[in-house]
């Protein structure tokens, strides 16, 4: 018998989120008429806009002649690429090369790993975004945690240890945070003085509204130097289906780490679907822009209501402002899974129990926005109706 990856079969055991989806799949197959409301996924509810919806019609029909039909990419079309620079990255002076398309920064952001040696010293925020963790363990990759939590504001001290690679992730998935200007700097000139790189997760960044908070990690100086960024249409235009989005390898990074990722996607990879590309080209047509300013508006909507009802209801609630995501601290100090059997069992609401982030989320659970308005409506009313009875 072939011998397993040890660390695929232990993480069967831990605290995934394919255990959320199992647990309400068990329960409504016992209780089938029971109407689930989901604050829990981080996928999005809002259909693509149509001006993207087109484009892609026509990029089928591109397939469909010899003329304009289309093969292996690579690292993506330099159409995509352009537009990219052109819309994201302006300011900055960045060339294709340092653009590289992809199909999800869930891939992404641990394949970048590929880069750096087994030794390499990885930092993972406590909460984090599992992929980091569950991602590298299954690569092999030992990680290591920097706390997040309430005293810090849920933005990790910087290390007195060297640490070779760290993720950062803002607006954050789970916290709902943001970094600041200021509180990025210090993780640039950590990465500066201790040689390390930063792998930036901004799938979030269209949510980004206060001032403070960069929409970008290059608007810091330097940052050229130590980050790569990752971004991703599945969250902005809904893309969780399609699959497109792009990683920027600045050709500063020392030493050459640019070309050598080169080779390695001439090693391992060949390329994104042409038609998600066309897709995500024509995310930035105006007519588009509009039509996915109003969906992340929603979006924000139902966050800011899911914030005023735990608010106006007591509970200590972090995030949502520059992000789809609410941080709720558990009033009952109940363990995060007790939490959320009670939340399916007695409301019918889907949330995510904290556990599932990292120890440090063992009393919080998170919320979504993604969620239709009818949902959001139909959750908040009955935790109301649950909270004011107990009151
Ligand atoms: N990064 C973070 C922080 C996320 O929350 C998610 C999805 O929820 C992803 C990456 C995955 O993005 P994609 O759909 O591009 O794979």
């Amino acid at each position: 018998m072939p011998k397993i990856n040890p660390e695929i079969i232990k993480l069967d055991e831990e605290n995934i989120f394919s255990k959320v989806i199992q647990k309400v799949n068990e329960y409504k197959k016992k209780h089938p008429t029971d109407d689930i409301v989901s604050l829990g996924v981080g996928d999005v509810t809002r259909p693509i806009v149509e001006p993207v919806v087109l484009a892609m019609h026509r990029a089928v029909d591109d397939l469909s002649k010899e003329e304009t039909f289309k093969g292996y990419n690579g690292d993506g079309y330099d159409f995509l690429k352009e537009k990219i620079i052109e819309n994201e990255y302006h300011d900055y002076g960045f060339v294709n090369e340092e653009i590289h398309i992809s199909n999800g920064t869930k891939t992404d952001c641990t394949s970048i790993l590929e880069l750096f040696p087994m030794s390499a010293k990885i930092g993972v925020t406590n909460a984090m975004y599992p992929v980091y963790r569950d991602g590298a363990r299954c690569l092999g990759r030992k990680v290591y945690f920097l706390d997040a939590k309430e005293e810090n504001n849920f933005i990790p001290d910087i290390p007195k240890e060297k640490y070779d690679l760290i993720y950062i992730c803002s607006p954050s998935n789970p916290v709902g945070n943001a970094y600041t200007y200021q509180e990025l700097k210090k993780w640039i000139d950590y990465a500066i003085n201790n040689q390390a790189v930063i792998l930036y997760d901004n799938v979030y960044s269209a949510f980004i509204s206060s001032e403070d908070v960069p929409k970008s990690i290059y608007e810091i100086d330097e940052a050229k130097q130590v980050a790569i960024e990752m971004n991703s249409y599945s969250k902005v235009a809904s893309f969780t289906g399609v699959r497109c989005s792009y990683y920027v390898i600045p050709k500063e990074i020392y030493p050459d780490v640019n070309r050598l990722w080169r080779k390695r996607i001439s090693n391992r990879f060949n390329g994104t679907d042409y038609i998600a590309q066309r897709g995500a080209e024509a995310v930035y047509l105006p007519e588009s822009q509009k039509l996915i300013k109003e969906n992340i508006a929603y979006y924000k909507e139902n966050i800011k209501m899911l914030k005023d009802f735990f608010t106006s209801y007591g509970f200590k609630i972090y995030g949502g402002i520059d992000s789809p995501y609410i941080w709720v601290k558990n009033k009952e100090n109940m363990e995060s899974w007790d939490l959320f059997n009670l939340y399916l069992n007695k409301l019918n609401i889907v949330i995510i129990p904290g556990i599932i982030f990292g120890k440090r989320g063992e009393k919080y659970f998170r919320v979504s926005g993604f969620a239709t308005r009818d949902n959001i409506n139909k959750a908040i009313g009955r935790m109301k109706k649950y909270y004011g009875k107990e009151k």
